[in-house]
């Protein structure tokens, strides 16, 4: 299974990534976590991401999406992923586009996680990472709104709606309960 997931900051996309990938046993592909990585092995990478990551915004795509492409030709890869928290613009699906066609592949669907902004807020702020503060959460929230959601639009005819409230367990056969069930 190919699978992209979507959803705003705070809407459990990682921990759904998480378990999801271990069931489908395919590699759970987070550009926020690559990022961190970087940052903490204080790669050039990682320093040129942190201004953009520090104040909520978006790593230039050429960074990014060459990172991707990086990762996406790893062995691992050959049986499936999930990438969450890439693509987050459209110019991003495209290049993702590009990339898959180039190996003769698609996205067999991309899981859209539905959570109103003030129940995130909530939870990001009881995360704790050092991008968490209140300012940059709003403004993440923002470029999610502005820069993000007209993904949706773009993966209509792949996309897969689930209701993103409630326990972490019940979410993830909520995912499974919709794959099941596309295209019926
Ligand atoms: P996340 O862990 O997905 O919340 O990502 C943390 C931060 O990493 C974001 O606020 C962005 O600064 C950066 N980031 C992660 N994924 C992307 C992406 N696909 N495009 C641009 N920036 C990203």
């Amino acid at each position: 299974m190919r699978l992209v997931l979507v959803g705003p900051p705070g809407a459990g996309k990682g921990t759904q990534a998480a378990q999801m990938a271990k069931r489908l046993d395919v590699p759970h592909i987070s550009t926020g976590d690559l990022f961190r990585a970087n940052l903490k092995g204080e790669t050039e990478l990682g320093l040129e991401a942190k201004r953009y990551m520090d104040a909520g915004n978006l790593v230039p795509d050429e960074v990014t999406v060459a990172m991707v492409r990086d990762r996406l030709g790893d062995a691992d890869t050959s049986t499936g992923f999930i990438l969450d928290g890439f693509p987050r613009t459209t110019s991003q699906a495209e290049s993702l586009a590009q990339i898959l066609k180039d190996k003769g592949l698609a996205l067999d669907a991309v899981v859209e996680f539905e959570v109103d902004d003030e129940v995130v807020v909530q939870r990001l702020l009881g995360r704790g990472r050092s991008d968490d503060n209140e300012d940059v959460i709003r403004n993440r929230q923002q470029v999610y709104r502005d820069e993000t959601s007209p993904l949706l639009r773009y993966y209509s005819d792949r996309l897969v709606k689930v209701d993103a409230v409630g326990d972490v367990d019940e979410i993830t056969e909520r995912v499974f309960t919709a794959l099941d069930n596309r295209g019926s």
